[in-house]
């Protein structure tokens, strides 16, 4: 019977209710999405390679008569065969066999094999291999390549690979996206894989010729596709956003140029053509989706001030959302000094406050008298009711996963959404993941920074480094040490021996303040009530507290300048991106500032890399491209947790070059072409908007 693309999995004999299920969970649910798991690799069961040629490591497909048959005797008694043709000899050897094998396997008998030939105590020899009796010699070998695939929801990759068989021979390859293999008629003729569906047939069923060249183009093919689905459904989802109504707010009384003669200092150049950027969004009647992407210490909470007083001039309101409370009071410090000579209030919610305090915030919100209001995300999801929102601000956005494309909604319209990010992304790669948002980039630090240096200690120098700090403080200036995390299992488990960051982190400041009994040692880390860590930053910053150990806490947006020294214990735990972010803490006043990696040998070659690069340079989008070469794009992009950019075929690093010309080539797809692409992929607009 026919099988088509669209229908379900459990249509596929043996697939049932439980099966599918599990299938699901790794997001295969139709036929087509069975057959976009691709094989992993190929062995060659296409020839037969005689015995007398077969090489150490190799695996092949090998026939002969079984010539010698025994087991052996003692605890491990393994039974071997001895197989021979044309002068050449290969043992099988068996540790597990039952009293059918060793009857089948017999003098007399012809098998074809397939395994991996090893050195064994006979000569060469293949350990539970894979075979097939025959009463004579074997004459044929499979006729394509046989696909290796790498299991899914838990299901084995052979058992998929006996659906996959059963779906191809169904016919159900056919059909499905229809985007074509270039743009131009001789880019079409040229290419390997005119069409979709004849890559992925060839791809599960590779001829016994086919070269890896060819292997490779027709998966190029594929991730091509699934980049253009990528970018399609971001293009929709951007397409839906602008049927709604956005609060227009065009040029107003001119606070934003009081708050410009205010400043202390001037704006940078990337700093102006944000803010311009950002302006002109709110001017629209459609709501803005902007991403303002700048490294750590470039300004942008300045950027977002401008676009709040925007709407402040209009009697609008504005949500600031940050991703820990640290950061909002931060923030509320940064826009109270900045808005309040404008007479904008501005207002936070916070875990620390009390109650009746709390709740006359809220009013003040729901009238309309704050203007400005700055909370965590999970506060504005527990929806605080405003009078006038017409613009939201998402800092951090790396933060907060998958909550990137939730937008928050007031009264059936959308407000404007400014989304800051100190993620660096390479280029290419936000055309394809952000291609639902405008990008504006701070591409210059503010003048005066000085590039902090970064040096490498072993833990056996911890005291010179203790010592160092303790010099460094002597003189008036700040310090943190940074305790960092070992990823605890699911269950919160550590693993054996390791000790929780916060509890690192106690015992270093304990430590530390032995040591340097003259100095003010502070702790801030996440098991301490928000209101005790709060009071730590607030007393860190004020100078009262001269090195705040901390767990990576501070990584996101704390912002201290005379703290110029930052230790980083066990370094080599944390990936480049984080490395990068906790590091950007510091330099951030006139003075030279110091990152010293207090690395615990032996380091892994990763580690190594990893701090290699952060000696090697300061530069976030080099560190990025760096990072992405190393780990690949989750850790660069924050978008682990978010699931969302987990692309079925595409590896981002490696297919970074074919971007520019999928998105050249999903700009022509006409609105049938378009749908048929979405469907293969199984994508859909989900806009996900939350009334407050
Ligand atoms: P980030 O981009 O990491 O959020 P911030 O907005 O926190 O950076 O800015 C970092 C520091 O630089 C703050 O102390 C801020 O006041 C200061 N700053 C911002 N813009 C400028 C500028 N143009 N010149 C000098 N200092 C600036
Ligand atoms: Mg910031």
């Amino acid at each position: 019977m026919a099988i088509r693309r669209e229908d379900p999995v459990t249509s596929l004999r043996g697939v049932g209710a439980k099966l599918g299920a599990a299938l699901a969970k790794a997001g295969i649910v139709a036929v087509g999405d069975l057959l976009l798991h691709l094989p992993q690799r190929y062995q060659d069961r296409t020839r037969f390679v005689p015995l007398a040629e077969v090489e150490l490591g190799q695996s092949c497909l090998v026939r002969g008569e079984v010539v010698r048959a025994e087991a052996g005797f003692g605890r491990r008694r393994a039974f071997t065969a001895t197989l021979h043709e044309g002068g050449g000899y290969l043992t099988l050897r068996f540790f597990h066999h039952t009293a059918h094998q060793r009857e089948l396997l017999r003098p007399g008998v012809w098998l074809s094999c397939f395994g991996e030939v090893r050195a064994g105590p006979a000569g060469r020899e293949m350990v539970h291999p894979e075979y097939r009796a025959a009463k004579a010699r074997p004459e044929r070998a499979e006729e394509t390549q046989t696909p290796v695939y790498g299991t899914a929801g838990g299901v084995s990759g052979a058992r998929l690979r006996a659906f996959i068989e059963q779906a191809l021979d169904g016919g159900a390859a056919q059909g499905g996206s229809v985007m074509p293999a270039g743009s131009s008629p001789e880019e079409r003729r040229e290419a390997s894989f005119p069409r979709f569906d004849e890559a992925v047939a060839f791809l599960h069923r590779p001829a016994a010729d086919a070269t890896a060249a060819q292997l490779e183009a027709a998966r190029a093919r594929i991730v091509a596709d699934e980049l253009a689905a990528h970018y399609l459904l971001l293009r929709e989802r951007r397409a839906e956003r602008q049927r709604h109504a956005a609060r227009a707010l065009p040029r107003g009384q001119g606070l934003g140029r009081e708050l410009l003669r205010n400043l202390p200092f001037p704006l940078t150049r990337a700093q102006r053509r944000a803010i311009a950027d950002v302006l002109k969004d709110l001017e629209q009647e459609r709501p803005a989706l902007r991403l303002l992407q700048g490294d750590v210490g470039a300004g942008k909470t300045i950027v977002a001030a401008f676009a709040a007083i925007r709407a402040a001039e209009h009697g609008c309101q504005t949500a600031v959302m940050a991703p820990t409370e640290l950061l909002v009071e931060q923030h509320y410090e940064s826009f109270s000094a900045w808005l309040a000579p404008l007479g904008i209030e501005v207002s936070a919610i916070t875990g620390r406050l009390a109650a009746a305090e709390r709740q006359s915030r809220l009013e003040g919100i729901a009238r309309g008298d704050a203007l400005v209001v700055l909370g965590t995300h999970a506060l504005f999801q527990s929806a605080v009711a405003f009078r006038a929102l017409a613009l939201t601000i998402v800092d951090e956005q790396h933060r907060f996963g998958v909550q990137q494309r939730m937008q928050l909604r007031h009264k059936g319209r959308l407000p404007h959404q400014l989304i800051m990010t100190a993620t660096p992304i390479p280029r290419t790669l936000t055309m394809a993941l952000y291609a639902d948002m405008d990008v504006s980039v701070i591409d210059e630090m503010p003048p005066g920074r000085k590039p902090v240096t970064t040096s490498a200690t072993p833990g056996a120098r911890r005291h010179e480094v203790i010592a160092r700090v303790g010099a460094w403080c002597g003189e008036g200036r700040q310090a943190y040490w940074v305790c960092t995390a070992i990823e605890e299992a699911e269950d919160g488990a550590l693993p054996a021996g390791a000790a929780a960051p916060s509890q690192a982190a106690e015992s270093v400041a304990a430590a530390l303040q032995a040591a340097l009994p003259q100095l003010t040692v502070g702790l801030a880390h996440g098991r301490l009530p928000s209101r005790e860590r709060s009071d730590v930053m607030a007393r860190f910053k004020a100078g009262e507290i001269d090195v705040l150990v901390a767990t990576t806490v501070v990584e996101v947006g704390v912002d201290v300048p005379n703290a110029s020294l930052m230790v980083i214990d066990n370094p080599e735990r944390l990936g480049l991106a984080q490395l990068h972010q906790l590091r950007g803490r510091v330099g951030r006043g006139s003075e030279q500032s110091h990152c010293i990696l207090l690395f615990e040998p032996p380091l892994s070659q990763l580690a190594r890399r990893r701090l290699a690069a952060m000696r090697a340079t300061n530069d976030g989008f080099v560190i990025a491209e760096q990072d992405l070469k190393l780990r690949g794009p989750g850790d660069v992009l924050g978008t682990r947790q978010t699931g969302e950019q987990a692309f079925r075929v595409a590896h981002l690093m490696r297919d970074a070059a074919l971007i520019p010309k999928v998105v050249a080539l999903a700009e022509k797809l006409d609105a049938p072409a378009r749908a048929a692409v979405l469907a293969t992929w199984g994508g859909t607009v989900e806009a996900g908007y939350v009334e407050v």
